[in-house]
């Protein structure tokens, strides 16, 4: 991969901040550009970007945004899952302790 420098930019007739710092590659996963790699200065307060892909066709990112969703409810479902497996762990626990109490006071 090429290097490519943050470099001096017009925007709306001026030239903003210039920090000349290597960009560095990153993926969008914003829905207008889903999954599309580009090139950005580290720099937080410089907005210097290139695109490295060229844009998708429409269903392309139809088809990456569903899977997308997709992702995130199964993440979800994941997330619920271990919470209630917590859950079932101290419900376990309290009865293992109160049948031990039972069993030793008599
Ligand atoms: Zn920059």
């Amino acid at each position: 991969m090429d290097i490519s420098w943050c470099t001096p930019a017009m925007h709306r007739g001026m030239f903003f901040y210039v920090c000349r710092e290597i960009r560095i590659q990153d993926t969008s996963w914003i829905d207008r550009n889903p999954g599309r790699r580009y090139m950005k200065c580290p720099n937080i307060v410089c907005d210097d970007s290139i695109w490295i892909d060229p844009p998708m066709c429409a269903r392309s990112k139809q088809i990456i945004l569903g899977l997308l969703r997709r992702i995130h409810k199964a993440e979800g479902e994941i997330e619920t899952s271990k919470l209630n497996e917590r859950k079932l762990w101290v419900v376990l626990a309290v009865c293992v302790v109160w049948i031990g109490m039972l069993l030793f006071k008599s």
